[in-house]
This record gives structure tokens, C-alpha cells and sequence, in this order.
């Protein structure tokens, strides 16, 4: 037996059945030139106060690396752990020039599947080879898969603020910079809102953690959106995140509510646990919806896609897999009319945001991309990041993602401290909102 044999020859340093496993390997890429994985670790750091996990595949050919994010921020230690302890052993001498083949064998590995830390991992990984690939080609990775829809990404700013004015102060600093879209949030006096400022006072409680009530979130938002059309007028497109926060029902009527402040997206209106809802809202108003940050799965975006329950699928890439899986998704929206809104909070590594780009750049059925400006600290650390100009975002023209990473400076920025170097509460996690009776909600 020839796995007896490589097992015998390694002088009993790896099992026999690690001794198959690199003969599967060595026969399918049998009179092939593709570069093996030599090497996977993960750049752990935090530039903003954010913790980001890089995943970093070293091939066995030199100088060639490839850079991928697999960023949970909430949960960053199990994804390094996935990825070092399990995906790591599986697929150290395998090719790089394999990717769906690897993505469905670290997919289906694991047996239980789609959840939120192993599909970051993935995602890392994933990644990562599509860098390797775009620099073994020496072409940026939107050229791979056929070239520019357009010429950059028309991207939205997150506008917001403690009451109206502010909200509307928020909105004209980026439509001075050239933004056409802003997503509008406002705060609702002494209660925590979402994406929204906060005053230091706080409602009348029976518990001491911040407080949300969604009735005074939906009156106060209504208000903001009509003081929007006012002040702004109908040419600034509006987008606005509930962020599950309501009632299935109390969202149908917000839903009904909105339509005539012809936004370009309401956002989330529902809970990933509340899908069927979709329906209802669908047969009774307009209302483009965005929904899927939160998805980990098929089961939750293949229904509402198919169903065309939604008009902007606006999945977290690294969440749902990585890049092979968000391609092959963006397409069968295309065939069904459903638009992209890939998710770009601070919580992505620059290597995430490159990603939405380049599927920004190569999607017939592109909708907008959420932008979130990278800092100095950022910058420092990873170099050649996607350029904001006038509201659009530009991919690299370099082959991969065409970032580079300084590790040094990297290791600058431990996780669990925030840029002042102060150490963050429940280790970088988020802590909890309730209701004014103590009922906790949905974040
Ligand atoms: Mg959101």
C-alpha cells in the first residue's frame, strides 16, 4: 500500500491516514503548476478598537501569500481557534488553485455547518485564495470573474444623530462630499437607539442597562423622515435600519408607514427568526426592503430571493461563507431581480471591504455598498485599502485584493482595548438592551 509506504517513509511522523490524505492530494494535482499551501495563521488585531481577524495562507512558492477576512468581531477567538485548530491541519499541502473544491471540503468537514464562526473561518480561508489566484494571474480579483459592471462602487454614509437637527447636520457633510445616499438614524431622548447618537440622560427603568421602547423609536423616526424630505428634498436618497428591533407587526405598519418617503431601502425590519413576515409585508406596500447580515444560511436567503420578498440582499460576505458563496448568490438574485447591498460596517477587516468591492464592480444586479471609512490606524496597518472619492468607492488595480499587511503594526493594536488602549467591556463582545420593564431585546 502506497499510504503505508509515504506513513513508513515519515518515519511514523504522520498516520496513515494523514499519509492518504496527501496522496488524494498529490494525486489530484498530479501535472499541475498549482502552488501548495504551506502555512495558514491569523493576523489578530484591533486598529480601531475593532477586532479583526486576517487569515494568511503561505504557499510553497516564494513570496506568494494570500490575505483573507473571516472577521466576528463579537466572537473573534473562536474563529482563530477554528481556523488554526481544524481548517489549518485539513488543508496545509493541498493546492491553492482548487477554491470551490476547498470551500466545499472546509464547508462539509465539519459536518454541522452554517454557523457564524465556522463560515468566518471559511470565509478566511476563501478569501485568502482569491488573492493568491488574482497575483498569480497579476489581475485585480474583480478581472477574474469577467471584469467592471462599473467603474466604482456608489457607496452610503451612515448620517445620524441625537434629535433632527443633528441628523440633518449628519446628512448635509456627506452630501457635500459627493454622497447621493445616506442612511438616516436618530435617537430617541435618555434610550439607547440604534445607529443613532446618544444624550447622557437616561428613561425611568426597572433595571440599569441602557433602555429601548420600540414604540418612541418608530414615532420618532417617521418624524425624522418627513423632516428629511423637507430639508433635503426628494434628490438624496434615504436608507434606514430598524435592526430587528420591533414587533413583526409593528413592522408591517412601519413598512406601510415609510412608503411614502420613497426610501431608497428600509432596512431589517424583521428578525431572521421572523422570515415569513416578509410575505405579509410584500402584499401590502412597496417598501424596498434590505434584509441577511444576519444570515448564515441558505435556508434564509434562498426563499426570500426566489420569492422576491426582498429587493436588496445585504449579506455579511465573511458571515455567509466567504467570497465563493456570495458570487454564486449575487447571480441567482440577478436572475430574480434582487439587487446587492453587501454589509460594510467597521467590523470587517479591509480585506472584507475589498471583497464587497469587487462584487460591487463585477454584479450586473449591483444595488449599493454601506461604506465605513478606514482611520489612520487602520491605514497604518493594512496598505492599498479601497479609495472613497465623491461617494464612490474604488477597488485596487493591484493583482488580489492588492493590500498589504505590515504585521508589526499589526501587533501594535492587541484585541480587547479600544484605540486609547483601554480594555473593552465583556472582552470586545456587546452587552445587553432592554426594555423599560427589563424584557431584553433583540440588538
Ligand atoms: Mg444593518
Amino acid at each position: 500500500m502506497l499510504t503505508t509506504a509515504l506513513a513508513a517513509a515519515a518515519g511514523g511522523a504522520i498516520t496513515a491516514r494523514e499519509a492518504a490524505a496527501q496522496e488524494n492530494v498529490a494525486r489530484a494535482t498530479r501535472g499541475t503548476p498549482s502552488p501548495k499551501i504551506k502555512d495558514v495563521s491569523v493576523i489578530a488585531t484591533a486598529p480601531a478598537g475593532l477586532r479583526l481577524t486576517v487569515v494568511k495562507i503561505t504557499t510553497d512558492q516564494p513570496g506568494l501569500v494570500g490575505y483573507g477576512c473571516g472577521t466576528y468581531t463579537q466572537r473573534a477567538e473562536l474563529v482563530n481557534a477554528a481556523v488554526e485548530k481544524y481548517l489549518k491541519p485539513f488543508i496545509i499541502g493541498k493546492p491553492t488553485d482548487r477554491i470551490d473544491d476547498l470551500w466545499q471540503a472546509m464547508y462539509n468537514s465539519s459536518y454541522w455547518r452554517n454557523g457564524p464562526v465556522l463560515n468566518n473561518a471559511i470565509s478566511g480561508v476563501d478569501q485568502a485564495l482569491w488573492d493568491i489566484k488574482g497575483k498569480q494571474a497579476g489581475m485585480p480579483v474583480y478581472q477574474l470573474l469577467g471584469g467592471k459592471h462599473r467603474e466604482a462602487a456608489d457607496c452610503y454614509g451612515h448620517a445620524s444623530g441625537r434629535d433632527i437637527p443633528e441628523v440633518l447636520e449628519s446628512c448635509k457633510k456627506y452630501i457635500a462630499q459627493g454622497f447621493r445616499h445616506v442612511r438616516v438614524q436618530v435617537g430617541v431622548a435618555g434610550m439607547a437607539g440604534y445607529g443613532s447618537g446618544r444624550g447622557e440622560s437616561k428613561v425611568q427603568a426597572l433595571h440599569s442597562a441602557p433602555v429601548y421602547e420600540p414604540a418612541y423609536y418608530i414615532r420618532a423616526a417617521l418624524k425624522m423622515f418627513e423632516a428629511c424630505r423637507k430639508e433635503l428634498g426628494d434628490e438624496i436618497e434615504l436608507c434606514h435600519d430598524v435592526h430587528e428591533r420591533i414587533s413583526p407587526i409593528q413592522a408591517v405598519q412601519m413598512c406601510k408607514d415609510v412608503e411614502k418617503f420613497k426610501l431608497f431601502f428600509f432596512e431589517d425590519p424583521l428578525s431572521p427568526e421572523d422570515l415569513s413576515w416578509f410575505r405579509i409585508i410584500r402584499q401590502q406596500c412597496a417598501t424596498p426592503i434590505a434584509m441577511g447580515e444576519l444570515f448564515n444560511s441558505p435556508h434564509e436567503w434562498n426563499p426570500l430571493i426566489g420569492e422576491r420578498l426582498i429587493d436588496y440582499m445585504r449579506m455579511h460576505v465573511t458571515q455567509m461563507g466567504g467570497f465563493t458563496p456570495a458570487r454564486k448568490v449575487a447571480a441567482f438574485g440577478e436572475l430574480y431581480g434582487v439587487k446587492t447591498a453587501w454589509h460594510g460596517p467597521g467590523d470587517v477587516s479591509p480585506f472584507g471591504h475589498a471583497a464587497n468591492v469587487a462584487l460591487d464592480l463585477v454584479c450586473y444586479n449591483f444595488g449599493i455598498q454601506e461604506y465605513s471609512p478606514f482611520g489612520p490606524t487602520t491605514r497604518e496597518v493594512f496598505q492599498g485599502v479601497p479609495e472613497m472619492r465623491d461617494g464612490y468607492l474604488y477597488a485596487s488595480e493591484k493583482p488580489g485584493w492588492g493590500i498589504d499587511v505590515d504585521e508589526k503594526a499589526a501587533a501594535k493594536f492587541p484585541y480587547g482595548t479600544n484605540e486609547g488602549g483601554e480594555r473593552k467591556e465583556y472582552n470586545g463582545g456587546w452587552g445587553e438592551i432592554r426594555r423599560r420593564d427589563g424584557t431584553i431585546i433583540k440588538q
